[in-house]
C-alpha cells in the first residue's frame, strides 16, 4: 500500500513547555533535511503536538522509513491513513477496510483506541472503540479483541482531520539537531570516536570532527576511512564539516624531544589543544572524543586528568563507561563498525611507546613539554592554518 501521510510521533520535546514550538520547528527541519535525499515531494506539516509527513509524489516506502528512522528526535513513526471529516458510518467502513489491507492475515488479535479531540465529533471515544471493536471482529474471521497484549492497535484520532493508523514504527529517539549548540568531535579511523559522535549528536548537538593525519606514516586511505566514517555519522547528524590537520612534523618533534614513555600523552594533549583551538575558531563549545576509562594506557583515569589539563572547553567522552563490546555493539548498530574495522593505521599506533606510562605525572609532562617550547607554538599555528576542510554528507 501506498501510505499518503505520515504521524511522527516525539516525546522529550513535548516537555520543553513554552520552548516547545523551537523543538518541534528543529525537528521538522530535520525531517526536511532527511528527506531531500529520498526520491519523491514531501510536506511536512505540524498541527498541536503532532507533525505530519504528507507524500505529494510517488516514493519508495523502505527509504522513507528508513530516512525518517534516523531523525533524531523521533520517537515513532505511523504510516497512516488521513481521512477529512466524514459521516461515521463512512468512517466505520473505511477503517475496516483499511484494517484488512494492512493485516491480511488470519486470527490476529486487536484492540481500537480512539481518540476524540475535536470534541464537536458527534460520535465519543467509547462508542467508536466499541462500535469499531465490532465491525473489525465480523469482517475478519478468527479476529479477537485483546485489550492487554493485542497483535496491534487501531488508533482512530478525530482532529482537523481523521488519523487512521495500527503501525508505531520505532524512531532513533533523542532530541533533534540543533537544538543544544555544536561541538567538536576528535574523530580517527577506530571504533569508538564514531559512536562517541553518534551519541552527542542524538542529545541535538550539531557536530563538527577533527582529524589529526601524519602522512607519510599515515595514508590517504586511512584519511578516505575517516571520512567514509565522518559520512556515515553525517546520516544521523547532518553534514559534518571535518577538518583535516597534518600532525606530522609535531609527532616527530614530540618523538624527538621527549621521553618515549610519554610520547602517547603528550601527544594527544597537542591534539587536545589543537582540538580546542579549532573548536573555538568555529564556535563549538565543547569537545567529545571516544575515550573509555581503562580501555589502553592514555586512557586510564590519571592519563585523563592529563589530557584534560590542556583544556579549557568541556570535553564530552559518553563512552567513558562502556566496556569495548557495547561499543561494538552499537557500532553495527549505527553501521560504522564495518568501516572502522578496516586495517589502515592511525598516526596513534606507529609513534607508540613499548610501555607507555598509565600514571603519568602531571609535573613531569609539563616539564617534559618545555623541551618542544622554542618550535612548537609556531609549528602549532601552521597545523592550524593549514587546515583542509571536506565537507561529510
Ligand atoms: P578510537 O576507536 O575512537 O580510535 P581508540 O580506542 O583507538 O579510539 P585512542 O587511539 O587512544 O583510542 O584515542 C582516543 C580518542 O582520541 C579517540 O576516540 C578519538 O576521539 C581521539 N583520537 C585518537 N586519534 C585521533 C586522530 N588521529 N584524530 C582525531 N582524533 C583522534
Ligand atoms: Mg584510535
Amino acid at each position: 500500500m501506498q501510505y499518503q501521510s505520515f504521524l511522527i510521533k516525539y516525546a522529550e520535546i513535548g516537555t520543553k513547555g513554552k520552548n516547545r514550538y523551537i523543538f518541534e520547528d528543529a525537528l521538522m527541519h530535520q525531517i526536511r533535511h532527511h528527506l531531500q535525499k529520498v526520491e519523491g515531494e514531501f510536506v511536512i506539516q505540524k498541527e498541536q503536538g503532532r507533525i505530519y509527513v504528507n507524500a505529494k509524489t510517488d516514493y519508495d516506502y523502505d527509504e522513507v522509513i528508513d530516512a525518517l528512522k534516523r531523525v533524531f528526535g523521533v520517537t515513532g513513526i505511523c504510516p497512516m491513513m488521513q481521512l477529512e471529516k466524514c459521516e461515521y458510518d463512512e468512517l466505520r467502513k473505511k477503517v475496516v477496510d483499511f484494517v484488512k489491507v494492512e493485516h491480511p492475515e488470519d486470527g490476529f488479535s486487536f484492540k481500537v483506541h480512539a481518540k476524540r479531540a475535536d470534541k464537536h465529533y458527534p460520535v465519543t471515544s467509547d462508542e467508536i472503540n466499541a462500535d469499531l471493536g465490532h465491525d473489525i471482529l465480523e469482517a475478519n474471521e478468527g479476529a479477537r479483541v485483546d485489550v492487554h497484549h493485542p497483535d496491534f492497535v487501531v488508533y482512530v484520532e478525530i482532529r482537523q482531520k481523521i488519523n487512521v493508523y495500527t503501525q508505531v514504527i520505532k524512531g532513533a529517539g533523542g532530541m533533534p539537531i540543533g537544538t543544544n549548540g555544536k561541538a567538536m568531535l576528535l574523530l580517527s579511523g577506530g571504533i569508538d570516536s564514531p559512536v562517541a559522535g553518534y551519541m552527542i549528536a542524538k542529545r541535538g548537538v550539531m557536530i563538527e570532527a577533527v582529524y589529526f593525519h601524519a602522512p607519510p606514516y599515515t595514508s590517504d586511505r586511512a584519511k578516505q576511512k575517516v571520512v567514509d566514517l565522518a559520512k556515515l555519522v553525517a546520516r544521523y547528524s547532518g553534514s559534518i564539516k571535518l577538518h583535516v590537520i597534518n600532525f606530522t612534523d609535531i609527532q616527530l618533534a614530540i618523538y624527538e624531544k621527549c621521553p618515549h614513555d610519554e610520547l602517547t600523552i603528550i601527544m594527544r594533549r597537542y591534539m587536545m589543544r589543537i582540538a580546542e583551538m579549532i573548536a573555538e575558531k568555529n564556535d563549538c563549545i565543547g569537545l567529545i572524543t571516544g575515550e573509555s576509562i581503562g580501555q589502553v594506557a592514555s586512557q586510564t583515569m590519571f592519563s585523563l586528568r592529563t589530557t584534560d589539563e590542556v583544556c579549557n572547553l568541556p570535553v564530552y567522552r559518553p563512552v567513558i563507561g562502556f566496556d569495548k563490546q557495547e561499543i561494538v555493539d552499537l557500532s553495527e548498530k549505527i553501521g560504522t563498525y564495518e568501516t572502522s574495522i578496516l586495517p589502515y593505521e592511525d598516526c596513534c599506533t606507529i609513534f607508540v611507546a613499548k610501555h607507555p606510562v598509565t600514571k603519568p605525572n602531571l609535573g613531569a609532562i609539563k616539564k617534559s613539554e618545555l623541551r618542544l617550547s622554542e618550535i612548537i607554538d609556531e609549528m602549532v599555528e601552521k597545523a592550524v592554518n593549514e587546515e583542509e576542510v571536506i565537507w561529510c554528507s
